[in-house]
């Protein structure tokens, strides 16, 4: 099937999967690998017998940067073209979702390779002018915040609350989002710096915090062409999942609990709306968390999407790596 012939039959979902590498393992002893990546398959060993997983692409554990972000790199395309895109990173807490989005200083990942394919494919059409803008928020147990309103304002609570508005079209708006206008990649930068420092403070003052949120970065765009007097809008979103480990009931209790239940309740309506489109159904329900509600534009329709689930091939965390997997498919 040709690319497009593919996205004719299904929804607009590609669902990719990354093998972490089994590199920086200060544990002692051997450590062995439960996962066989193959080119658009994933097997994994349990119990001694292999179950094959399928999924549109495998980034095997030695796939670059460079290498996931060939597959990434069109969507941005689009996006500039018109279309809604969603970019989103899903695994357990430490297979690598972060290090796919954000990268390291060394090896940039996913958002900094986007801002600088953003910036700069849109700087050669001369026959359209763009304006670009930036957010960041974080949703946490069923609460949003925003992780560029300064600290002052947010802790002096002069910043409103964060909340989902739909116009009757079925556009969706987060209310009193901060929305800067960006010029360049610098600029763009700059803020998704300060977004991140934002993220990672409140981490530290609270346990689990990070782990259990979803980190979400919104890029609207409007673009005006010569011979249309309206500017074509689109939306971006590169979001960095909250951990989807379970939670064994003997070990969470309180808050912790509350947590994993919040989050999985969210992934769990994700996979049930992306399942939904791709299956062609009339009903989508988007309704069910804050995540597809604020997405609810964004996915489906013209929108495209990229799944990017992550597994560690630790034999350990076979039973992770096969909810992750399932997950996958579901989605596919
Ligand atoms: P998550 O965000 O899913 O919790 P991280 O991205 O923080 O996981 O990854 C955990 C650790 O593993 C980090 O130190 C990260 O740099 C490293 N890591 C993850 N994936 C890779 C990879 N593909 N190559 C090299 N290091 C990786
Ligand atoms: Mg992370």
């Amino acid at each position: 099937l040709l690319h497009n012939e593919y996205l004719d039959l299904k929804g607009n979902v590609r669902v990719f999967c990354r093998v972490k590498p089994l590199l920086n393992d200060k544990r002692p002893g051997r450590v062995v690998s439960a996962v066989t990546p193959l080119l658009s398959q994933v097997l994994v060993s349990v119990a001694g017998k292999k179950k094959a997983f399928q999924l549109d692409k495998v980034f095997a554990p030695a796939a670059s940067q460079d290498d996931v972000f060939a597959e990434v790199g069109p969507l941005i395309r689009s996006a500039l073209d018109g279309h809604n895109v969603c970019i989103f990173a899903y695994g357990q807490t430490g297979a690598g979702k972060t290090f796919t989005m954000e990268g390291t200083k060394d090896s940039p990942g996913i958002v900094p390779r986007s801002l600088q394919l953003l910036f700069h494919q849109s700087s050669l059409d001369c026959n359209k002018r763009y304006d670009f803008t930036f957010s960041m928020l974080e949703l946490y147990m069923g609460s949003m915040r925003d992780l560029l309103v300064s600290n002052s304002r947010r802790i002096s609570e002069s910043s409103p609350s964060l909340s989902i508005q739909m116009d009757p079209r079925g556009g969706v708006e987060v209310e009193n989002l901060t929305e800067y206008i960006v010029k360049d990649v610098y600029e763009a930068s700059q803020l998704y710096l300060i977004g991140s420092k934002a993220r990672a403070t409140a981490k530290t003052n609270s346990n689990a915090f990070s782990s259990r949120s979803h980190c979400l970065i919104r890029i609207t765009m409007a673009s005006y062409g010569q011979s249309c007097p309206y500017p074509v809008l689109s939306k971006l979103w590169l979001i960095d999942l909250g951990g989807s480990e379970r939670l064994l009931k003997t070990d969470a209790k309180g808050r912790i609990l509350e947590e994993g239940k919040a989050i999985n309740l969210s992934l769990s309506a994700l996979g049930d709306v992306i399942s939904a489109l791709q299956r062609r159904q009339s009903h989508i329900p988007y309704r069910n968390s804050k995540l597809t509600q604020i997405l609810r534009d964004s996915l489906g329709e013209d929108a495209k999407t990229i799944m990017l689930v992550h597994v560690s091939s630790r034999e350990e965390d076979v039973s992770e790596t096969t909810c992750t997997l399932t997950f996958a498919t579901r989605a596919r």
